[in-house]
Parts: C-alpha cells; sequence; structure tokens
C-alpha cells in the first residue's frame, strides 16, 4: 500500500479552477507548478495528480488514484459504476438534446431515424435505446454544435449550462439526456483500505460545501422580543442568545441560508433587531 493518498483532478478546462478553489479551501497547502503530473500536500498524506477530465474516471478505476472529481455526464459516459462519494455544488451542467431553431422538432421522438453528433455517444446512445427512439449516433470530439449546419446530422447531444453557445449557433433545446455537477469519486479497495484518510478528506471536502451555502448572522435586540426573532431564525440548531451588558438587550447568533438573506434582513430589523452583521463561514461540521 502506497503511504500516500492520490487524488486525481482536471488539469484543464472548467472544472480545474473550481476544483483548486475548493481543495485550497478545505485548508489543504500545496502548491500548483504549472499544474505539473503532482502537486505533494504539505499538511496532509495526500498526492494530488493533474490528469485529464475525461481519464480522471479511469485513474480511480484502475486505483492508480485512490479519489477523483470529475463530472457526472464523464461517469455516465465511461459507464463507469464508481461510487461517488459526495456532489459538490460546481460544474452543473445538462447533456442535453438541440435542434437547428428552424427545424420541426419538438421533442426527443421526433428523431427517429435520424442522425445526432454528440461528444458523449455512449451516454447518448444510452438515452435513445432506453427510450426506443432508433437513431444513428455521430460521435465527434469538438464543434458538435456545428455538425447541423455542416449537414453531419439533424441533432446534437451536448453539455449546456446557460445555453448561450447553443443560441449563439441557433439551436433549439428539446429535451434532457441527464444533469450533471463535478463529484468526488472514490476506489472501492482504497476507500476501504484507508478509510481514515478517505473520511477525513471528504468531512473537509463537506465542510466546505456546507459552508458557501450559508452566512453567520449577528444582531442586538431587545430581550422582550426574542421569541418573535426566533421564529425567523432557525438556524443550525437553535441559535445562540448572548445577554448584553445594557440591561433588556440581547445578541443573537445563528446560521442561514445564503439565499435567504436578502429576505430576511428587513424581517430582522422590523422584529427589533439592530447592528445585524452578516459574515462569511468558513467551513461547517454538523
Ligand atoms: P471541459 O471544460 O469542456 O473539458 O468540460 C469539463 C467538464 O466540465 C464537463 O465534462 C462537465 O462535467 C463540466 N461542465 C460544466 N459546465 C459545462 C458547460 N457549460 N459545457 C461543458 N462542460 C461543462
Amino acid at each position: 500500500m502506497r503511504d500516500r493518498l492520490r487524488l486525481a483532478v482536471p488539469n484543464k478546462g472548467r472544472l480545474v479552477e473550481p476544483t483548486l478553489a475548493l481543495l485550497h479551501d478545505t485548508g489543504l497547502v500545496f502548491e500548483e507548478h504549472d499544474r505539473s503530473l503532482v502537486a505533494r500536500v504539505q499538511n496532509f498524506d495526500l498526492d494530488i495528480l493533474f490528469v485529464r477530465t475525461s481519464d480522471v474516471v479511469e485513474f480511480v478505476g484502475d486505483g492508480v488514484a485512490d479519489l477523483g472529481i470529475t463530472g457526472q455526464d464523464l461517469l455516465a459516459e465511461t459507464g463507469s459504476a464508481l461510487p461517488v462519494t459526495r456532489a459538490l455544488g460546481y460544474g452543473r451542467c445538462r447533456l442535453a438534446i438541440a435542434v437547428p431553431g428552424d427545424s420541426p422538432f419538438q421533442a426527443a421522438e421526433d428523431l427517429a431515424g435520424l442522425r445526432v453528433a454528440t461528444a458523449h455517444p455512449n451516454a447518448a446512445h444510452a438515452y435513445f435505446r432506453d427510450h426506443e427512439i432508433p437513431v444513428e449516433v455521430i460521435a465527434l470530439s469538438g464543434a458538435v454544435e456545428v455538425a447541423p449546419r455542416l449537414g453531419l446530422a439533424e441533432a446534437i447531444v451536448d453539455l449546456v449550462s446557460t445555453g448561450s453557445t447553443l443560441a449563439m449557433n441557433g439551436l433549439r433545446l428539446i429535451g434532457d439526456v441527464l444533469a450533471s455537477e463535478a463529484v468526488l469519486v472514490a476506489n472501492r479497495t482504497a476507500s476501504a483500505a484507508r478509510a481514515d484518510d478517505v473520511a477525513a478528506l471528504d468531512t473537509m471536502i463537506g465542510a466546505v460545501i456546507a459552508a458557501r451555502g450559508r452566512k453567520y448572522v449577528m444582531m442586538n435586540a431587545p430581550a422582550a422580543r426574542l421569541d418573535e426573532l426566533e421564529s425567523l431564525l432557525p438556524g443550525l440548531e437553535s441559535p445562540s442568545v448572548i445577554p448584553l451588558a445594557h440591561r433588556g438587550m440581547i445578541a443573537i447568533h445563528s446560521v442561514v441560508g445564503a439565499d435567504d438573506i436578502w429576505g430576511l434582513l428587513p424581517r430582522l430589523k422590523a422584529a427589533g433587531a439592530s447592528g445585524i452583521l452578516v459574515l462569511p463561514i468558513e467551513k461547517i461540521v454538523p
């Protein structure tokens, strides 16, 4: 058994920056030398291997790496049964079916007997087979969105996040093959043999992801309004209430959903809170 855990991560493409940000946010200390193949983590027995996004699944499957970060779309494409340890909340996209805006097709079923170009041939093939829609899947390695214009195919299956690339190419969505986000995957043997290290890394990653969706809110208030304010603040468990030097006044601390802040502050103010502070949270371990 190796003495250091190995994590394979993408070295190019959209998942690189958010993956490095996540790993740095967990508190792992490492330097990337122009994304050379390996970065040695200084404060945990871990080596980070930078490989092509599409190769992450193979590295983990073969046991060359114990863990990996990749897109669910790539797991589906390789047909891998690697266990997903955790969804990471970034790299969100969908593998979708699109056709030229002026074509008559409105749904996947309308494509029976036609050609579909894609860089995800296995996932596309599985979708049309499962839905019993006979199509010819044409595998391309890139520039899939121009295939209909070039007369190569009547439709495409491609990754979409905002849809702006599709719109720029005059394409219209007619269906979804799958939804995807970045995930942490683990090699089964490695996870069993190094359960403690794998759990430690997963806990730290989970702590960062949990914190990203939440804010720490502090405020002062008259003690008499506590019930009203507490009903607005579910917190992780219940809010902390601290008496202030000024009699009859309290400080309330709580953790709230980052998306709720917008609607919450005016209501807290209306319920008597003052001096409201909203702070970022680095990590949450429930
Ligand atoms: P790429 O940067 O093209 O190498 O894509 C790497 C991975 O990023 C894909 O396999 C997806 O999991 C993910 N991804 C997230 N958003 C998108 C998007 N809008 N288009 C393509 N891939 C995306």
